[in-house]
This record gives C-alpha cells, structure tokens and sequence, in this order.
C-alpha cells in the first residue's frame, strides 16, 4: 500500500493544476489519471474548440477582406489541416501538462482508479493500492445523449467527434443551443455547413441573461444559421442515402430537420460510473457527487471538484475549487468567491456574463437597475467593424454591481475588468474615475447609462 497526504482522480483542470499547487505545498500527492493529463478541457473541450474557433475567425477574415480594400479569391478550407493544427497545439499542451506531473512530490499513476474503502483507492486491473487521508474526484463530466430513438445512430456524434471529422459536412443539425452547441454551430456555419439549431427551451443559453441570449441568437441567424426554438426532439432515423432525419415537437407541431451530421449537445453528465463510489459511502444523485460549499463529500476528507460535482462546468471553475479545497486541507483561508465565475461564449459575436442575470435577480426579489452601453458609439469597435453588441451591468441601489453581461467582439476579455471590481466589491460608480486608454473596447465600461 503506497501512502500520499492527497489522492486526486483525474488530471483534468480540476485535478492537475491542485496537484501542482498540492506539491508547491509540500505535500505528497499520487495523480491518478485513465486516459491523457489535460481532461476533457485540453484534449476534447476549451482549447481544441478555441483552435476551430480561431480558423472560423481568420476564414471570415479572408472572406471579408474586399470591405478592408484587400483583394483575394475565394478562400478554401483543407479541413485536415484544421484538425491537424489543433492536434499540434493540444499535443504542445498535453506535453506541458506531462511535465508537470513530473514535478517533486507528485506521483503519476496512469489507469483508471476506483475506490476499495473511503480513503483506499486501486487501480482497475492491478493490484496497487493507494492510501490518503485527502483524496480529490476531478473525473469531470462526459457527454449526455438523448433518450430517443436514433441516438445513437451512425452520423450522430458528440462534439468529440466533430473534433475530428476531416470533411465539413454540408448539413449540420444541432441538438441543443447551449455554449457547446452554438460555438459548434457558430464555427461550422462559417466551415460552410448549413446548420440548424434544434433547442428545447424557449431561448438559447438558457442560463444565460434572456435579453443577450436573444440578441445573439438575432446575430447568428443574420450569418445564416437557422433556429427552432421550443422543438423537442422526440427521434432520429437514416434514411437509403445516408441522411439523418432529425423529428422534432415544435409547440405541439411536427418539424423535421434533415442532415449529413447530428451534433448532440444536450449536455454533460458526472463521470462516476468507474469510481465504485457505493463502496466507500460517498453520496451522489443523478447531478452529480454531492458535496457541501467546500466540495467536500459526506465522506470527511473526501472531495470532489469541477464537472463531477455538477456545480458549474467551467474549466476554471474546477481549477478553483481544487485550490479551495488544497486551502482547506491546509487549513488556510482564501478569497476566492465561488459566486464570481465568469462564463463565455466563443460565438461571432462573443458572449460573456458574470453574476447575477436580470431573471436571477427577479427570483430572488433583488431590486435592480440596468446599465448600457453599445459598441456602435465606440471607436474601436467601428475600426474593427464589430459594431453588433452591447455591455449590460446590473447594479443595486448601493450602485453595487450584481452582474454584468456583454454581446460584443472581445467579450471574454472585457468580462474580466468587472469581475475584479465585483471580487473587490468596487461600487460603479468609481468605474468613471478609473482612466482607461483610448480608443480601446474597455472604454465600453466608461460609458455605461
Ligand atoms: P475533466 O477535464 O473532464 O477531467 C477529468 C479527467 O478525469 C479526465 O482526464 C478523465 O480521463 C479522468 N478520469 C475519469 N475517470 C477516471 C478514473 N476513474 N480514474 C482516473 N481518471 C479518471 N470550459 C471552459 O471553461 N471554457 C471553454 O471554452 C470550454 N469549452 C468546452 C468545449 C467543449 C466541446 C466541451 C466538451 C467542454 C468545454 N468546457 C469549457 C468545459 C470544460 O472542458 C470542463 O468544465 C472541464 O474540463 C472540467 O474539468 P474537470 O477537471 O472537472 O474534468
């Protein structure tokens, strides 16, 4: 039996980074990881989807250039090459990541783990045993499929598997309009696919503010890209020359969609299945681990952080609440305020929100006032010709900010400058004495009525 002071199960976000911190920290930490460090964030998520995003943006580039007075023919996409240039960069990353699980204090065991008591983990088949009085789940989420029939037919595929496909297909049907459906949507619509965006709920990104989810979803549909919104999708068949017929409920109408590739996008579910979590007592429901606000499990010294939690299936959010729980187990205070993360959407125009949203604010009775602010009156915005979007803050009467909400080029950048002024609990209204440089997108910020 080899003994550490922390366990971690899984090398994602979640789990590498607190291992790394772990070990900073002087403790002895065994990482125990199934398939390749990164999780699903470097090798199939955040940063595969970010390279696709960045060949969709140099793509419309090139195709708007005759506006700039630069001429060119006709731009041609060699989907191979995309996948090829996406494959080096997670490949450079993943190294990276490799290297650190060398650093002093930690031990990588490659292999699935699972639990034999509360605080003893094996290996599935080997007869290593790993002992720690901390042990961190960071086994992240993996993707949901509709219960329907033809879900699983050949041609329907998660985003994995779109992060792979060598050829574009010319219809694409999306099942689901949250973040992974739309940028998938977003970056195969300017590939040259047709796609159609199948939602269930009345508005795209339903967790999102509704007045920005709608402005996105009257841009995307401008570009090209066909929304039915409160279509339940109720099946999926093949038909003799290979297209998928996507058959949906659209308010008590039968709508059907037909396609070369489904995308399902209906979400992501704990991975727990491997973990034997009955055995060592640790309660979870169908959300995920259940854990209390310092993700600890009902198992005492038993954690679980990022997308197995089911709290809030953001990479950084996991990266954090590993390092909340490292700060526990050393008995150290932190800042870090779980109730600030925030979110983007790496759509053309870009989404991005931290804090509350106006429908939150009007669940919890909290009394709200509305700040704008537009790109077409900023300057930089015109040169770049993004003038499609807007900064929303929601401030209280204290003139404290509660949330704010940008559609707009650069979002999930700018979101950034709020989210510190909410960590430091900066009223609004010194936002007007704070000089920003011009002409910039964050002057957006100084503008705000
Ligand atoms: P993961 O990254 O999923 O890592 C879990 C690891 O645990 C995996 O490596 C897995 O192999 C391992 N594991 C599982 N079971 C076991 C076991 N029994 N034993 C050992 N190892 C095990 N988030 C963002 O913040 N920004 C984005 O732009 C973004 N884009 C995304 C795009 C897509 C297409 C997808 C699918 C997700 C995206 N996400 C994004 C979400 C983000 O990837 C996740 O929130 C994040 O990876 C969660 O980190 P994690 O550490 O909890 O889990």
């Amino acid at each position: 039996m080899q003994k550490a002071d922390l366990i971690i199960i899984g090398a994602g976000p979640g789990g590498y980074e607190a291992a790394v911190e772990a070990a900073r920290l002087g403790m002895s930490v065994v990482v125990i990881e199934a398939a390749r460090v990164g999780g699903t964030c470097l090798n199939e998520g955040c940063i595969p989807t970010k390279c696709f995003c960045r060949h969709a943006e140099v793509l419309e580039d090139v195709r708007e250039a005759a506006s700039y007075g630069i001429s060119c023919g006709e731009p041609q996409l060699d989907m191979a090459a995309v996948v090829a240039r996406k494959d080096e960069v997670v490949a450079r990353l993943v190294s990276g990541v490799e290297s650190l699980m060398k650093t002093p204090g930690i031990t990588y065991v490659q292999g699935k783990a699972r639990f034999v008591q509360p605080h003893v983990v094996g290996i599935e088949g080997g007869n290593e045993l790993f002992e720690a009085p901390n042990i961190m789940i960071a086994t992240g989420s993996v993707a949901k499929y509709l219960p329907i029939e033809g879900a699983h037919l050949p041609g329907v595929v998660s985003s994995r598997e779109l992060l792979s496909l060598t050829q574009v297909p010319r219809r694409l049907c999306v099942v689901g309009g949250g973040v992974i459906g739309l940028e998938f949507a977003g970056i195969f619509h300017t590939f040259g696919s047709e796609v159609t965006v199948v939602e269930f709920c009345r508005e795209i990104l339903p967790n999102f503010d509704r007045d920005i989810a709608k402005r996105l979803r009257t841009s995307l549909k401008k570009r090209g890209i066909r929304f039915e919104t409160q279509a339940a999708v109720t099946a999926i068949t093949r038909d003799d020359v290979g297209q998928l017929h996507v058959a949906y409920d659209e308010k008590g109408k039968a709508g059907e969609c037909v396609a070369d590739c489904v995308l399902m996008a209906v979400g992501r579910t704990a991975n727990t299945a491997s973990l034997n979590l009955d055995e060592a007592g640790i309660a979870y429901t169908r959300r995920g681990i259940t854990v209390d606000e310092h993700y600890q499990t009902n198992v005492p010294g038993v954690y679980a952080v990022g997308d197995v939690n089911g709290i809030c299936q953001l990479a950084h959010a996991a990266t954090f609440q590993g390092f909340h729980v490292l700060h526990r187990i050393c008995g150290a205070q932190d800042a870090i305020r779980p109730d600030i993360v925030p979110a983007a959407v790496f759509t053309v125009p870009e989404v991005a929100m931290v804090g509350s949203t106006e429908e939150t604010c009007r669940e919890q009775g909290v009394t709200y006032r509305v700040l704008k602010s537009f790109y077409r009156a900023n300057g930089k915005a015109l040169s770049m010709n993004a003038d499609d979007g807007l900064v929303k803050l929601l401030v209280d009467d204290a003139g404290r900010i509660l949330g704010a909400h940008i559609l707009g080029a650069h979002a999930s950048d700018l979101i950034h400058e709020v989210a510190v002024l909410m960590n430091l609990d900066v009223p609004v209204s010194r936002l007007h004495d704070i000089i920003h440089a011009h002409p910039t997108l964050s002057e957006l910020l100084l503008h705000l009525a």
